[in-house]
């Protein structure tokens, strides 16, 4: 159920309402748009429950929220979210490029790689320092060691930098080191780990589980906005299917439909999208032509010495090569690739 605060309403009331809902065992999230200033009400709402709103000082109207997830939805915040990172801004006009290796391997690899990919004009460095892996058996990071080679690379080169944190326990760790958290698809729904990083009230991005509906994606989306952190970006890295050919099917759709239900900013991965490199680029163009307010792309110095996803990394010609190509569609969807315009 949404409050919709009449334009006049005051300070006071809106306190007032907040109170109430207290009173009356439920959340009330504020969202203050241009246009109008919203009160989300989460929790075990009641028939009679309008008409007790309605009655308040400063109410428009009470529009009950028939979706499951309230405070991703449109109707909660009609106006896009804009998260900001430093003095990045994702989901504006801006078209934000994070880029860098799948995982720290050592200071080498990471600084040319934060080096070439703001060279040729991504905003973030990407890289994991705890990995999630299929296989025990695989590279499952630095840890600690790659968090402060990721924060040296930040030093160095000026990009914020987004990790993943795997575990509940980790969170405070990663979060001293990273400008955003990234939950990944393995982990939509860890839902104490959601908790966790809704409670650092720092940026992240969340993964859509591999198999994951968009409508469980938006529910994992709202543990997080429910501990009262907005600032969340959502990131649609492919979900699984019958096609083997490609690691993952890369759901185009995902990106135009979020826009439909959500005022979230969306990411587009098509390196895990896809699992292969020659097909990066073209996935990336079609996301940002889609309306994508970002890219996540794995870049790596030597993909095939690669400890993780080598298979999937852009050289660094490759990953310029795809600004490159990618440019023309972002100027012709009306965004903009600071970036690009920095370097060059
Ligand atoms: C990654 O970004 O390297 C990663 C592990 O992604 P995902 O969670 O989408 O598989
Ligand atoms: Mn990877």
């Amino acid at each position: 159920m949404i409050v919709i605060m009449n334009p006049q309403s005051t300070e006071k009331e809106i306190e007032a309402i907040l109170e109430r809902l207290k009173q009356l065992g439920l959340a009330g999230h504020l969202s203050r748009g241009v246009e109008r200033t919203v009160i989300g009400v989460v929790g075990k709402v009641f028939p009679e429950l309008k008409d007790t709103l309605e009655l308040l000082a400063g109410v428009d109207d009470v529009v009950p929220i028939s979706r499951p997830f309230k405070l991703s939805c449109r109707e909660f915040c009609p106006e896009n979210t804009i998260v900001r990172v430093g003095n990045v801004a994702i989901g504006g006009d801006d078209l934000v490029v994070m880029a860098g290796p799948c995982a720290v391997e050592t200071r080498q690899q990471l600084m040319d790689t934060a080096r070439a990919v703001k060279a040729a004009g991504a905003s973030i460095l990407r890289g994991g320092a705890f990995k999630p892996s299929t296989s025990p058996y695989q590279f499952r990071g630095l840890g600690d060691d790659g968090l402060r080679l990721l924060a040296e690379a930040r030093e160095e080169t000026g990009l914020p930098v987004i990790t993943e944190v795997m575990a509940p326990g980790d969170v405070e760790l990663v979060a001293r080191y990273a400008d955003i958290l990234q939950v990944g698809a393995r982990n939509m729904q860890n839902f104490i780990l959601l908790d966790e990083v809704g409670r650092t009230g720092k940026p992240v991005m969340l993964k859509r589980g591999m198999s994951a509906t968009i409508q469980e994606w938006l529910l994992s989306a709202e543990y997080i906005l429910a501990q009262g952190n907005r600032q969340l970006i959502l990131c649609e890295r492919g979900i699984r299917t019958f096609e083997t050919y490609t690691r993952n099917t890369f759901d185009l759709s995902a990106i135009p439909v979020i826009q439909k239900l959500s005022h979230l900013p969306v990411i587009a991965d098509p390196s895990h999208g896809t699992g292969k490199w020659y097909l990066v680029s073209p996935m990336a163009r079609a996301a940002v032509a889609a309306g994508a307010h970002g890219l996540m792309i794995e870049v790596h110095p030597t993909p095939d010495t690669a400890l993780k996803d080598g298979a999937q990394s852009l050289t660094f010609e490759n990953f310029e090569k795809l600004m490159a190509a990618v440019s023309p569609v972002a100027a012709a969807v009306g965004k903009k690739m600071e970036g690009l315009a920095r370097s060059g």
